[in-house]
């Protein structure tokens, strides 16, 4: 699609629309009653069959570098913009339906979506919100009522899976891609008409149009992505795929797909079998991966930005601002008042090495590391044993435990002890403040699986369930404790719990 952000699309009609779930917080978003959610009018609309007045739907253009490589045009492809509510708090939310049919950008795939990756998208999308994580919103998941072939490993294994279609909420889905298209094409004229746009509309604040802006705007797409990245890293949140084609504007994170979650932690672990061969999209890389793509972004707007020094300083500046913005988290993690640079990277680098010495729970364990004791005294009295005695229930194999290994982390908790007891925060007000960026509750790769197996069985109790759980993931949740424990060892090597592809 040739000279053009977008092309005019109309969603393709399904079957028999079912709507499985809703986000009452999303709802809220849009002024809409719960009651309406519950009306097969709301199930046709958002299932693609009706547009309602005003709608004038529309998929857009972008590209992308796909695992490092230019991909040329990508564009939405089973993604298809209904229009931009403005709510009574005057916020701008655009509805997007994917897998409401092909468009000009599928190429030749079916530009529809299966169960399985729906639930995945609507589920992960909320439990970030509530994460306090920027993302793009889910406000419905609806059957189709008809059948897609997919096959899930690319291994000629194919088969048919009940169709779906997730609305999700963004203020935009602008993503870094979708300046990369026309700076590739040499069509600098749309290129300023886009960023023009994007910055009258989604950056406001930053005042009108100018060269001078495009560069404001540029470091303000850097420092948002940092903030992302940190957040991240706080929660073990693995994306998957992060081509730049995923990657908001916004600094939100965009496109659910082989995502998933740290269980024991591992820097080095990647969700996307896709990506097995090289991990470029691993945990412990995703920062890195950020920068690369800012630059490939950087790279896009030069034919704007004139001379391309301040976008280098930019980019230095990202990384500053992540490795900064990443001490600070940590220091909360960690239950500190701050974290004191010059001294407390011994504290944390030892910190991520106990983590990874033996299969550990993140989640688990910096949860239950609020219950360790901050004062040296009690410390001392309770004993190593007592002292690593809250944080078992992360060890995944306490075979790994070896002498030498409870010596170590033993000796990093007095450590820990000693420098929360320089604070003198209280240890009431400091598990308070720990328990406040350290979910007891993440969407666990097996979770969400096993919500996926009960509803393709027609059962969608779990999925509600786990929205449920999801929207309060910092509180104790009495009764729902097994929701927060270590993966099961069956689904160690289980395909959809560990192991994911892009088909979706
Ligand atoms: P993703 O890996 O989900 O970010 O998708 C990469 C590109 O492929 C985007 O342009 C998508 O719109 C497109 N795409 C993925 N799945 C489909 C599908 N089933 N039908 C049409 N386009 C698709
Ligand atoms: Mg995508």
């Amino acid at each position: 699609v040739l000279g053009a952000c977008y092309s005019r699309v109309k969603p393709t009609p399904v079957a028999a629309p079912r709507l499985v779930a809703y986000s009452p917080e999303a709802v809220q978003l849009l002024d809409l009653s719960e009651k309406t959610c519950t009306s097969s009018h709301f199930a046709q609309v958002f299932a693609g069959n009706r547009l309602l007045t005003g709608m004038d739907p529309y998929a857009t253009c972008y590209g992308g570098h796909q695992f490092g490589h230019w991909a040329g045009q990508l564009g939405d492809g089973r993604a298809i913009n209904l229009g931009e509510v403005i709510n009574g708090r005057a916020e701008r939310w655009a509805l997007q339906l994917k897998g409401a049919g092909p468009t000009p950008y599928a190429r030749t795939a079916d530009g529809l979506a299966v169960l399985r990756s729906s639930i995945r998208e609507f589920l992960c999308s909320e439990a970030m919100f509530h994460l306090g994580v920027p993302t793009t919103r889910a406000l419905s998941l609806v059957l189709t009522g008809e059948l897609v072939e997919r096959d899930m490993f690319y291994d000629g294994h194919p088969r048919r899976e009940p169709g779906a279609v997730v609305c999700r909420l963004a203020p935009s889905f602008t993503r870094f891609g979708s300046f990369q298209i026309f700076a590739a094409r040499g069509e600098a004229d749309i290129l300023r008409q886009l960023l023009d746009y994007t910055i009258e509309t989604d950056f406001p604040a930053l005042g009108p149009p100018s060269p001078e802006v495009y560069l404001r705007w540029f470091e303000e797409v850097c420092r948002r992505t940092a903030e992302l990245m940190v957040h991240w890293m706080r929660v073990g949140f693995v994306h998957g795929v992060m081509n730049t084609d995923n990657m908001s504007i916004l600094g939100l994170t965009i496109d659910y797909g082989p995502y998933g979650w740290l269980e024991d932690y591992d820097p080095n672990w990647t969700p996307n079998t896709t990506d097995a061969a090289t991990r470029r999209y691993r945990f412990g890389h995703q920062p890195q991966v950020a920068l690369w793509n800012l630059a490939r972004l950087a790279e896009a707007l030069t034919p704007l930005i004139q001379p391309t020094a301040p976008l280098e300083r930019a980019l230095s500046a990202y990384q500053d601002r992540f490795q900064q913005g990443w001490q600070t988290m940590m220091g909360h993690k960690l239950g500190l008042k701050a974290f004191v640079a010059g001294r407390d990277e011994a504290l944390v680098g030892e910190l991520l090495s106990i983590l990874s010495l033996v299969e550990t729970d993140m989640t688990i364990f910096f949860r239950r590391l609020a219950l360790v004791p901050g004062d040296t005294q009690s410390a001392a009295a309770a004993g190593d044993e007592a002292l690593m005695a809250p944080l078992m229930a992360a060890y995944y194999r306490p075979k790994q435990l070896t002498a030498a290994v409870r010596g170590r982390i033993g000796s990093w908790l007095w450590a820990y002890t000693r420098r929360v007891g320089q604070d003198g925060t209280p240890d009431a007000l400091r598990r308070e403040r720990m328990n406040a960026v350290n979910p007891k509750y993440v969407l666990r790769n097996y979770l969400a699986q096993l919500a996926i197996d009960k509803a393709e069985a027609g059962d969608f109790a779990m999925v509600s369930e786990l929205l449920d759980l999801l929207r309060r993931p910092y509180d104790e949740q009495p009764g729902r404790e097994t929701f927060a424990q270590k993966r099961p060892e069956w689904a160690r090597h289980r395909p959809g719990c560990s192991m994911l592809s892009c088909s979706s």
